[in-house]
């Protein structure tokens, strides 16, 4: 921009989560401010500034104001400025939204869902405030459902849930005032128009305040009652009653995953869990996600847990109708309304079959628009984790490194556990909500359905497809047959390279040493791995070392039982005495396969330990070592001496850990084993780490895989390597489990098939 005396007008194209955050009012109001005179309008996911100012002082110190005081929810991805031809005009103006001219060449961001904000809560909590009162669908520009609600771009009320719902005067009025907080909020809505909230017990239906005082009076004598969330329905009910929580479980299909907690403010939480600061954010950020934090004791039915009560997920209410549920009660179960392993329930008709006049309903008419369950965080080392990463977070964009002159359009089909698919279009990839295990019908046609859906959303084409290599996941077959019907290229990626390559795109990286570690993947050998050191460089990969190969009965991904799998080992180490079941069918390699997995190793050894012996529910022996690890840690119980051996591999130098010592050492289940396990596996990476930067010269270490959530492990990991000199990358934008895996996909996708 040169410098301009007199009148100048520009054309700004703002790219970034600008639409459903109030970037509209925002800069309508600011271009107030400095005398501007144009339109702002959003144009498909973009917003566009027409801006005719006195002065070109006027308009830098306009463009200035943008950047540094957007709306907190808001995120600037670019800011394009080019002068245009004077134009004339008096006012400063909101104009009708625009469908794109060309949706190929455009980026679309869009905000999460946002937790109910404080400002509407204490409106709903005012009791002189009549229109805004006890509203169960209040929401502002800066809070409501927003991606549960979207139909179509840009956002405007007609693309939304809201679209049926005419707005009252008063509310219209709102909308229409630039100095109203409401101005353009597109869910705008009050107790005179709006959503209504119903109450179904058995044939009868009760409306707005008598069906809210019913179900907090069905919730007080210990019913379950499932609530219409933003995502899909809940079911609750209290912690305390044993009798109910039972109930639950059998209700969701004798579920054995300890359940999350919802609490009506952050001090409730600290009187049974530990908080920490950065904890206290994310509990009460706009994402509002579920953390699991530290029990300092246990009070709840011991069913609620399922007496793993290391740590309890607890989250805060965000919506009206929680925040008004919440201050009646002060703590509820809150888990997805489903059968185990089905998609969360989100319509009316589905979640009346699924009570089956059994459990009561509070639910309203608003629709929502696509599932999303609650994302799942824990933080460790300082730094936020994802375990379940969907509301609140999807669908923002993580940004990868610009790679020249790649550039294409990716569908990343993910893995079959905790899918997730994610779609890259130029350096912008947008990972799908956490969607569930493929291996359910219905969850996979969830996935299906997803795929087209963000095709659609965000206008994108995608002119390759990325998949895991394992042949029999449901996942790689969806994406052959989808890269067969469009003639498109399909680019297979291993598994562990995608774990670590997730890593390395975060951060931007193009050579690391990867710790991949997790329960299990197909490997290039055609092996199970799990327990991977692997030098990654952009597109390529080399295995380093791994766990000794374990032969283990059953399929891959029948991991459940982990006594059997403890058998096993026992038995290639020479260790058990006579089992002659298994001994023939591994003799004989009936149904076997070879593992270097970390995660089952982590599975035979709670067993041994006599810890747990039956992965109820997913990684619970994992979980539960980790917890008895912790809990030796605290009181201070010294750690059993154990560890791993490496041999390298004659021929290829590739190291190979063995395992023998840890089993010998755990047989006769001494005190401190649990922690001792721990501080080996932690040994065995950091001789690993040492060995490898001697011979590769390179100090960034990347570690990911499910392995990974487990935080005692992680955190011990993390401040040994970087006391060593390295530099320790992990997972903070995306779980370093399998629902991350696509992002990593994307990063190996983008250097061979970039064009
Ligand atoms: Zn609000
Ligand atoms: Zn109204
Ligand atoms: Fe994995």
């Amino acid at each position: 921009m040169a410098e301009q005396q007199g009148e100048v007008c520009y054309k700004i194209t703002i790219q970034g989560i600008v639409q459903g955050v109030g970037f509209r009012p925002f800069v309508y109001r600011e271009a107030k401010k400095f005398g501007i005179r144009g339109t702002v309008k959003n144009v498909a996911g973009e917003v566009r500034i027409s801006a005719a100012a006195d002065s070109f002082l006027d308009f830098t110190d306009f463009i200035e104001t943008i950047k540094k005081n957007k709306p907190a929810g808001s995120f600037i991805e670019s800011i394009a400025i080019e002068p245009i031809e004077l134009f004339t005009a008096n006012d400063f103006i909101i104009v009708e939204s625009m469908e794109s001219e060309n949706p190929q060449s455009e980026l679309s961001f869009f905000s999460p869902d946002l937790a109910l904000c404080d400002n509407c809560r204490a409106e709903i909590f005012d009791d002189n405030n009549i229109r805004r009162k006890r509203h169960y669908f209040n929401n502002c520009p800066v809070c409501g459902p927003r991606f549960s609600a979207l139909k179509a771009f840009p956002y405007d009320r007609v693309n939304t849930s809201m679209n049926v719902f005419p707005m009252c005067d008063d509310c219209s009025t709102e909308y229409k005032t630039p100095d109203n907080i409401r101005f353009h909020a597109e869910t705008i809505c009050c107790n005179h128009c709006g959503p209504e909230l119903f109450y179904k017990r058995a044939d009868n239906i009760y409306r707005g305040s008598e069906a809210f005082d019913e179900a907090v009076k069905d919730l007080h004598n210990g019913d379950i009652v499932a609530i219409k969330g933003i995502g899909g329905y809940h079911l609750a009910c209290s912690p305390y009653d044993a009798e109910t929580v039972r109930r639950l479980r059998l209700l969701k299909g004798r579920e054995k995953k300890p359940f999350a907690v919802m609490f009506r403010d952050t001090s409730d939480i600290s009187k049974i869990c530990e908080i920490t600061p950065e904890e206290e954010t994310l509990l009460i950020s706009p994402a509002r996600p579920i953390i699991l934090l530290k029990m300092k004791n246990n009070p709840f039915a011991r069913e609620v847990l399922n007496e793993a009560d290391g740590r309890c997920g607890c989250f805060l209410p965000y919506t009206p109708l929680q925040a008004l549920l919440l201050a009646e009660i002060p703590c509820l179960i809150m888990t997805s309304a489903n059968r185990s392993s089905s998609p969360i329930i989100k319509d009316e008709s589905a979640i009346f079959e699924f009570s089956n006049g059994n459990i009561n309903v509070l639910y309203h008419n608003r629709e929502i628009v696509r599932t999303i369950e609650d994302s799942v965080l824990q933080v460790v080392s300082h730094k936020l984790r994802f375990i379940r990463r969907a509301r609140g977070y999807t669908p923002l964009p993580v940004f990868l490194e610009n790679t020249g002159g790649h550039s294409s359009s990716l569908l990343c089909a993910g893995s079959d556990l905790k899918s997730a698919f994610g779609l890259l279009k130029n350096n912008v990839f947008t990972l799908s909500q956490y969607i569930g295990d493929l291996e359910n019908a219905e969850v996979f046609g969830q996935y299906e359905g997803e795929i087209s859906d963000f095709e659609n959303l965000f206008a994108i084409q995608p002119e390759a497809v990325i998949c895991d290599a394992h042949p029999r996941y449901f996942s790689s077959e969806f994406a052959k047959k989808f890269a067969y019907e469009r003639n498109l290229p399909l680019v297979k990626v291993f598994h562990h390279h995608a774990h670590i390559a997730s890593v390395m795109a975060e951060h931007r990286l193009s050579k690391v040493l990867g710790v991949a570690f997790d329960g299990s993947g197909y490997g290039e050998d055609g092996n199970i791995w799990g327990g991977e050191f692997l030098l990654c460089e952009e597109d390529n990969c080399r295995r380093l070392g791994h766990l000794k190969y374990a032969k283990i009965l059953g399929s891959d991904s029948a991991s459940e039982d982990a006594a059997k799998t403890a058998m096993c080992y026992l038995y290639g180490l020479g260790i058990t005495p006579d089992m002659s079941i298994i001994k023939s069918a591994l003799d004989h390699n009936i149904n076997t396969f070879l593992t270097s997995s970390m995660g089952r190793l982590f599975d035979a050894v709670a067993s041994v330990l006599g810890i747990c012996q039956i992965n109820g529910c997913e990684s619970e022996c994992a979980v539960r070592l980790q917890y008895a690890a912790e809990y030796e840690a605290k009181y201070g119980v010294t750690p059993v001496n154990m560890s791993f051996t490496s041999t390298a591999n004659i021929g290829n130098g590739t190291h190979i850990w063995d395992y023998s010592d840890i089993f010998q050492k755990c047989l006769a289940k001494p005190q401190g084993a649990a922690l001792g396990f721990h501080i080996a596996v932690c040994d065995m990476i950091e001789q690993m780490c040492i060995q490898m930067r001697g011979e590769e010269n390179i100090q960034d270490v990347a570690l990911s895989g499910g392995v990974f959530q487990n935080a005692f492990l992680l955190e011990m990991v993390i401040k040994r390597l970087a006391a060593l000199g390295f530099s320790v990358f992990t997972n903070e934008k995306v779980p370093p489990n399998d629902g991350g895996l696509a992002l990593g996909q994307a990063y190996i996708g983008i250097r061979r098939y970039g064009v």
